[in-house]
């Protein structure tokens, strides 16, 4: 692996610097979980897309800048250096689209991915139920055949800010008789407004009110939205949770700017005699750059024609536990001050999300066993 930049790697840095210090807004916008902070998000989503930043290593029909994951890592490294908004059409940038590069349609490519990228049609993701979370497989919403499309019943829980998104995706039961329950699954998207879907606001630990969840009554999904072959439903959904947990849901340049601010906090606010605290926040440096040469190594490997598999549970372990103990630093540099909502760099709000790491996108102690039965080759544990 190559780890020097090339020219033109250096030169797209220097354009999306640019564009970033003129753009990125002053102040904070409120937050991507309420109904104004939602609306701002999505207006700095437009905004992005008019400059084609939103979507880098997309096709540039799709209004993309069609370049590779490399330029991508670097745009994401900018991104959050400039203290750049966080992203409300994550869900869909990060699940749906790869899940349609994939397994969709030309045509639904061209309908959906610019909406998307654009920030007019924001995406949930509906495939946690009440009983099916570690064990989506046992998932018990059904899809019914009717007249040119299915109807959708059932429950979905957990949906991250489906209170104020615009469409879903999901995975439903069409075949109750299939004799193993991921077979006979279909993966489909639906609208959040149409007729027969009630969204249901779950009160999270912080108060903010966009996590939700779905109750469906035989809501009408056009065959035109079904994503691959009906039954081919949990196939397609095991092939793009390896970008969620490994790639794209948490890019290095987050941690890497969090670790700059960190230091700034540190440099601001420490006692210099504290050297364990100060341990603390060098393992902080330390573990965002491993973090970066990691997710190189695997973008390198993308870019040699392989994928990632089983390795993507590494990632997601690592930085979700990573995210709580920097979060847990920057709370014992400040002290009492730590603990205001609105205090220094948001800290207090950032410790509280980042307990919920290492349970979305699958549990840790689910990637920990297949780390222990995919990596290591141990014995399948007693399920
Ligand atoms: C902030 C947040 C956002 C989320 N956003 C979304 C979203 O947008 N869309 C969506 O569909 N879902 C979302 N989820 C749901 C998330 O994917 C589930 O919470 C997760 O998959 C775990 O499922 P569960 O909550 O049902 O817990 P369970 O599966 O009931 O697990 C409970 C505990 O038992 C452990 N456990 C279960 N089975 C095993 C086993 N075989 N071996 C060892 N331990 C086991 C688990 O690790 C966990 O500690 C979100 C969750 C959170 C917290």
């Amino acid at each position: 692996m190559d780890l020097d930049h090339t020219d033109e790697e250096i030169a797209f840095r220097a354009l999306a610097r640019d564009w970033l210090r003129a753009r990125v807004p002053d102040q904070p916008l409120p937050s991507l979980e309420t109904a104004e902070g939602f609306a701002a998000h999505r207006e700095w989503e437009a905004e992005l897309s008019a400059g084609r930043w939103s979507v880098v290593s997309w096709p540039e029909r799709y209004g993309g800048r069609g370049v590779d994951l490399f330029h991508w890592l670097v745009f994401e490294e900018e991104y959050y250096a400039a203290g750049a908004p966080g992203r409300v059409s994550q869900n869909g940038i990060n699940l749906l689209a790869p899940t349609l590069f994939d397994h969709g349609t030309e045509e639904q490519r061209a309908r959906i991915l610019p909406s998307m990228a654009s920030g007019e049609v924001i995406w949930a993701q509906a495939w946690s139920e009440p009983e099916a979370g570690s064990d989506l497989a046992s998932l018990r919403s059904r899809a019914v055949r009717t007249d040119g499309g299915w109807l959708l019943s059932g429950q979905k829980t957990w949906s991250s800010r489906a209170a104020f998104a615009d469409r879903a995706f999901g995975i439903f039961r069409t075949d109750p008789d299939a004799d193993r329950p991921h077979r006979g699954l279909t993966y489909l998207m639906f609208d959040l407004r149409a007729p027969g879907v009630t969204v249901r606001p779950i009160g999270r630990i912080d108060g903010k009110p966009a996590f939700a969840e779905l109750f469906l009554d035989e809501v009408f999904v056009p065959d035109e939205d079904v994503i691959g072959e009906p039954g081919q439903g949990w196939r397609i959904a095991m092939s793009t949770t390896g970008n969620e947990r490994g790639l794209t849901l948490r890019s290095p340049g987050r941690f890497l700017a969090a670790a700059d601010r960190l230091v700034e906090l540190w440099r601001s606010a420490a006692d210099p005699s504290d050297t364990a605290l100060r341990d603390r926040v060098a393992d902080a440096v330390i573990g965002a750059r491993a973090y970066r040469l990691f997710t190189y190594a695997h973008a390198s490997r993308f870019a040699a024609g392989g994928s990632i598999g089983a390795e993507s549970s590494l990632n997601k372990v690592f930085w979700s536990e990573y995210d709580i103990a920097l979060h847990e630093t920057a709370l014992d540099l400040l002290g009492a001050d730590g603990e205001l909502a609105d205090g220094p760099g948001e800290w207090a709000e950032g410790y509280v999300f980042s307990l919920a790491g290492p349970i979305y996108a699958g549990t840790n102690e689910i990637q920990r066993d297949i780390i222990a039965e995919r990596l290591l080759g141990l014995p399948k544990g007693r399920r």
